[in-house]
């Protein structure tokens, strides 16, 4: 039996937006071609620089952007071909926290309202049960129960994220999305919230998908990672084939933003130019116009995946024949 929660195979997900100097619709590649398993249990980390896709990925996920082709799995179903019924079982399983807690939560309703809003809208409980929900889950993230009649501007950002946490939880989740949870927040509250994610891992099992352009985010919490790059998966593997023996061109850049890694032999690479127009994709290998090493295949050809450790993928001729 698979031990993925959610395989996606072969999206392709593009939109219309407006080009900011002619004015004139454009088609956005944003998600190209990508296939990968998330495993039960697990963080997986999607990592990339601003623009590469991961955002739409997420709202592919969670049911917000349709694919023009390709599947998302979730027990073996394609959740864009699932019947009402099954995409209300599917919304329950799969919660999201976003990157602002402060715009994810409405200002006009007390916090017990918004906690309580997916109770009302999903279950029959009573009040009573609703109210013990409530009181759980608030104490699991560490929020004063007595507190919850005021409003979201009456909080911290780093409560206002436990808030929209505890809402995420109601429902009882197995899997969620979570889309750069900590950017928004102070230095000094960061680490209390990714310790808290990696806390409610344990204790619930949750499965999250972790969407992030933080390395050291990824580091401290990660078990995988997937390095994206305009709209396609440019690297695979377990946080230690990543973080100890990065492969792609591009991860390695990435990496070198990372202070004080302890391994010091490994290559780092600058990073130079900007990452190219998702509506206007590059020939060849993506990454070929900021590539330190491109070679002339590179301009012209796609690299596919090659699997060069178990577990760890790589898209990059260098590895074609190792
Ligand atoms: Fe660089 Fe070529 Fe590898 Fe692309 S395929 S990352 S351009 S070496």
């Amino acid at each position: 039996m698979s031990d993925n929660i959610l395989e996606i195979k072969n999206i392709f997900v593009e939109y219309f937006a407006e080009n900011p100097i002619t004015g004139q619709k454009q088609i956005v590649h944003a998600v190209n071609g990508l296939s990968l398993d998330i495993k039960d249990g697990e963080i997986l980390a999607v990592a990339g620089e601003s623009g590469c896709g991961k955002s739409t990925l997420a709202k592919a996920i969670t049911h917000l952007e349709k694919p023009l082709s390709g599947e998302i799995l979730y027990g073996n179903k394609d959740i864009f071909k699932m019947k009402k019924q099954e995409l209300k079982a599917y919304r329950k399983d799969v919660q999201m926290i976003f990157q602002n807690p402060y715009s994810s939560l409405n200002p006009k309703m007390k916090i017990i309202d918004i906690l309580k809003e997916p109770l009302k809208i999903n279950t029959e409980y009573s009040d009573i049960e609703i109210y013990n929900i409530i009181k759980e889950k608030a104490e699991k993230v560490g929020l004063n129960i007595n507190l919850l009649n005021s409003y979201p501007h009456e909080f911290s950002g780093g409560q206002r994220q436990r808030i929209a946490i505890a809402r995420a939880l109601m429902l009882n989740p197995k899997f969620i999305v979570a889309d750069e949870p900590v950017s928004a927040l102070d230095v000094s509250i960061q680490a209390q919230i990714l310790n808290l994610i990696k806390e409610l891992k344990r204790e619930y099992k949750l499965t999250f998908l972790l969407i992030t352009h933080d390395m050291g985010v990824i580091k401290y919490l990660a078990d995988r990672v997937a390095v994206m790059y305009l709209g396609e998966i440019a690297e695979l593997g377990s946080a230690t084939q990543i973080f100890v023996n990065p492969k792609h061109p591009y991860t390695k850049a990435l990496l070198s933003s990372v202070p004080k890694l302890e391994d010091t032999k490994t290559e780092r690479i600058s990073l130079k130019g900007e990452l190219p127009s998702p509506s206007n994709l590059p020939n060849g290998c993506k990454f070929h116009t900021r590539c330190p090493h491109c070679m002339e295949v590179c301009r012209t050809c796609s690299p596919t995946d090659f699997e060069i450790h178990p577990g760890h993928m790589v898209k990059c001729f260098l590895y074609m024949n190792k």
